[in-house]
């Protein structure tokens, strides 16, 4: 069995005037990952949107000294991005499609991701959505530990950084096994 992971592609990361935007390459892959995701959703396979959540001026937070204030709960910077809010207000009450808040990097830290992937029996894990280098990275790398098959859409995946998004499709294939397409 298949499902995807659909990570981070919100306002403030993606859009022009977003908080921690990758601009026009985040803007670049929106119909290839819109696309995907539809096609997901009409086969019936699992999709998870996994979506950073922080709460303001959170000093007890890692990226706080490390990012400006992003995805902030309760905020627009936190809508999925373009047609893909479109798309998840249309599906969003279907069975096979659900939405987590995350509060880090990787999709499976402090949410019930792997209970409810390995509930339904999958085993091969697709990802798409950004920072190719920071978020889709640290879940590649869960995933890969955890035992799934991994599978990197890279028309949408994308980063801020040319080249960490380089780098971590170089990490997928040869260090985590994953197949590009
Ligand atoms: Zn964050």
């Amino acid at each position: 069995m298949k499902g995807l992971l659909n990570i981070d592609y919100t306002y403030d990361f993606v859009a022009d005037d977003g908080k921690l935007t990758a601009g026009k390459p985040a803007q670049d892959v929106h119909d290839a990952l819109v696309k995907i995701t539809k096609d997901f959703i009409d086969n019936g396979d699992y999709i998870i949107f996994a979506i950073d959540a922080h709460e303001a001026d959170d000093t007890y937070h890692p990226e706080t000294k490390l990012f400006p204030p992003h995805n902030i709960i309760g905020t627009s910077g936190r809508d999925l991005y373009g047609e893909l809010e479109v798309l998840y207000q249309e599906n969003k009450d279907k069975d096979n499609v659900y939405y987590t808040d995350k509060t880090r990097y990787s999709a499976f830290v402090g949410t019930d991701v792997e209970l409810r992937l390995k509930a339904r029996g999958i085993t091969e894990l697709h990802l798409v959505g950004v920072c190719t280098d920071i978020c889709i990275l640290h879940t590649a790398i869960d995933a890969y530990n955890k035992g799934f098959d991994i599978v990197i859409h890279e028309a949408a995946v994308q980063s801020f950084n040319e080249d960490g998004h380089k780098a971590a499709l170089d990490h997928f294939k040869n260090s985590l096994g994953a197949k590009i397409i």
